[in-house]
């Protein structure tokens, strides 16, 4: 079993119900368990436009290649109606492979560890929140969030 980071983002529709499907179905592939969650973030677009984003981290135990669960994460977007009219569009739900184990990959269509994550506070602080001690090879979260603390970021207040 490898542990591996999943960041989920959307900012169209109805982001947080789509974050909690994507959660949900995450959980309900074949081949994930143990799924832990983070709160939900929102927080202004960066290189992407539109609507506030909401975002969260999952943390998955999985049996599944790397490129077997970037397939899976592909087929939950597009379950949720994911349309790529440009690049950097706004979306309805991102599913991003962050971190699978240690390991480092590096293929045409996967790059493991996902290469703008040390700069992104909305990835930083739920993977924090999930993984306290977790050290990325830019270095540890909490200088990294350091580092980008002029991203404003809001807890959403959990409904139920
Ligand atoms: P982004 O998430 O960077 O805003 P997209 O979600 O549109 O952009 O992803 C574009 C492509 O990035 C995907 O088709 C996928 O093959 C590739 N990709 C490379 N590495 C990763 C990764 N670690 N997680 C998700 N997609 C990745
Ligand atoms: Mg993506």
């Amino acid at each position: 079993m490898i542990t591996a980071y999943i960041g989920l983002g959307a900012n169209l529709g109805d982001p947080l119900a789509s974050l909690r499907q994507a959660a949900q179905a995450l959980s309900a592939t074949p081949g994930i368990t143990a799924l832990r969650l983070s709160r939900f973030y929102r927080s202004a677009p960066i290189d992407s436009s539109g609507p506030d984003y909401v975002n969260a981290v999952a943390e998955i135990h999985t049996s599944l290649t790397a490129t077997a669960l970037l397939a899976a994460l592909q087929h939950i977007e597009q379950d949720h109606g994911r349309l790529r009219p440009y690049r950097n569009a706004p979306r309805t739900l991102d599913l991003d492979l962050l971190l699978y184990g240690n390991q480092a990959i590096d293929t045409p269509g996967l790059t493991v560890p996902h290469p703008r994550m040390h700069e992104r506070a909305f990835v930083l602080r739920p993977l924090h929140e999930l993984a306290p001690a977790l050290q990325l090879r830019q270095g540890t979260l909490p200088v990294l969030l350091q580092a980008c603390s002029d991203q404003i970021l809001s807890v959403i207040p959990a409904q139920d």
